[in-house]
């Protein structure tokens, strides 16, 4: 029986909730671990290395790719961010199940690299409402290049497995555990 763990990709724009939704669903689900990308961004104060994110310099980056150490990566809002194939191994192959955080172009070269990975696109409920978000959590960091991405972002949703609405964080829960059971028995 193959016991290879499921991956779960999940896109959306920036300020939609994707790092609160993985929180919960990482908390709360059996089995799922996130897969921890790289990035050439500064890290915010509440982040913490090898949690959120591995942050290297540019000529680190550089590096991964050379040694074919990444499954994909893609420049945004002026960084590097990258995920580690080592990464995703590590947890499928051990009957654990990942889950990604990664950009529209991720997750269509994640797709074709793994054709039984699960995209969900998660949005906000309004554009004021993502705006509002962004405020809250204090991002200001190259907020106007952020918004820009929302409208491109928001047309590609379609090409993803499940669209999620972020209105309130039990329901998306509730609806992220059902596709994944769902995955699981298929
Ligand atoms: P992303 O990782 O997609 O950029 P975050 O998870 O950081 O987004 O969420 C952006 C902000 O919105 C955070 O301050 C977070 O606490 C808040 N937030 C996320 N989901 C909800 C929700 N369902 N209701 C209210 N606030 C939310
Ligand atoms: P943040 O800087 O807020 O952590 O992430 C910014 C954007 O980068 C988000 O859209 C997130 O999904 C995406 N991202 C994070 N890691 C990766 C990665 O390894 N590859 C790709 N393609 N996108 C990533």
């Amino acid at each position: 029986m193959d016991k290879k763990g499921l991956i779960i990709i999940i896109s959306g724009p920036s300020g939609a909730g994707k790092t609160t939704i993985i929180h919960r669903l990482v908390n709360e689900v059996p089995l799922l671990k996130q897969c921890i990308t790289y990035t050439t961004r500064a890290k915010r104060p509440e982040e913490r290395d090898g949690v959120d994110h591995f942050f290297v310099d540019e000529p680190a980056f550089t590096r991964l790719i050379e040694d074919n150490q990444l499954a994909e990566w893609a420049e945004i809002n002026g960084y590097r961010y990258g995920t580690p194939k080592a990464g995703i191994n590590a947890i499928t192959q051990t009957g654990n199940h990942a889950v990604i955080d990664i950009d529209i172009k991720g997750a269509a070269s994640i797709k074709s690299l793994y054709p039984e990975a699960v995209s969900i696109f998660i949005k906000p409920p309004s554009l004021d409402t993502l705006k509002e978000r962004l405020e809250a959590r204090g991002e200001k960091d190259r907020l106007v290049l952020r918004l820009e991405r929302v409208a491109r972002e928001m047309k590609q949703a379609q090409r993803y497995d499940y669209i999620v609405i972020n209105d309130t964080l039990d329901r998306v829960i509730a609806s992220i555990e059902e596709i994944i059971d769902k995955a699981k028995s298929s």
